[in-house]
């Protein structure tokens, strides 16, 4: 049943998303935009329909996740742009899984490219631009309390039990789940996955040609980045809608 909840003032503006507050305080409204960046920000630029993609590739993925019991902020899609979710208490942490070794992993601990991580890497990430959002560890959240030890205990296992859902998904769909990124939030005193899972915060390449499809062919240039995101799409099913079809606000 869609919720009729009216879009309210906004809320937080980021790079690819902006958030709306509703007349009820439990609930927000995440509009995507058609806005890509990279690189803290220094590259950016427009493109039609990834706001579009990106919101139902979303709905797709977080409808898969709750399917399997996984506990999650999406309720319900409103519009071509827009989704309504939990207003989530969010932890400034970034949690990435790596399947497979690249992107900054590489450049930090000098891994061959390419590598393949079994079992996959955790890492986690402070939440904060201005600092590059740099790697942290246990010992650092403990003590600066950015998350119970419980939290990043249940983090750790949610973010495994997702890499256990997806990675069999797109693997079945001829593309490999390399990494992606998670963030978590409280609603009440339930952890729960917020944020996003799209192209724009994971990577997954074809598995036989290793074709890039993902965000990276955005950062390095390589074209066609709404169109191979509507390959990865067609590829696992997720059907998205040519012309408007529902109304956005
Ligand atoms: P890396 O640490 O190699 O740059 O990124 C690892 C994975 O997390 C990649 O799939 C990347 O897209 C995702 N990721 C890391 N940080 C961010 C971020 O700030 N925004 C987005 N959208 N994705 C991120």
């Amino acid at each position: 049943m869609v919720k009729s909840l009216k879009r309210g003032p906004e809320l937080y503006s980021g790079k690819a998303k902006t958030i709306y507050l509703t007349e009820d305080d439990h609930f927000l409204i995440m509009h995507y935009r058609d806005d890509a960046t990279a690189f803290n920000a220094q590259k950016k630029e427009s493109f039609s329909r990834k706001g579009l993609v990106n919101n139902y590739f979303n709905a797709y993925i977080m409808g898969k996740l709750q399917e399997a019991g996984i506990s999650t902020h999406f309720e319900q899609l409103l519009s071509d742009h827009e989704s309504l979710v939990k207003r989530l208490n969010m932890i400034p942490l970034e949690c990435v899984v790596r399947n497979v070794a690249t992107g900054s992993l590489v450049k930090r601990l000098g891994v061959q490219e390419g590598l393949s991580l079994e079992p996959p890497i955790l890492e986690f990430f402070l939440k904060d631009d201005s600092l590059g959002d740099p790697a942290v560890n246990d010992s650092h959240i403990h003590t600066f309390k950015w998350a119970t030890d419980e939290q990043v205990a249940q983090m750790k296992r949610i973010s495994l039990e997702v890499n256990e859902l997806l990675k069999p998904l797109f693997l079945n769909a001829g593309m490999i789940l390399i990494d992606y990124k998670l963030e978590f939030g409280l609603f009440g005193d339930s952890l729960m996955l917020g944020d996003e899972f799209t192209p724009d915060g994971c990577r997954i390449w074809d598995a036989v040609t290793f074709k890039k499809m993902d965000k990276d062919r955005f950062r390095q240039d390589l074209g066609n980045l709404i169109e191979t995101y509507e390959e990865v799409a067609e590829r696992l099913g997720i059907k998205i809608p040519n012309a408007t079809s529902l109304c956005d606000s």
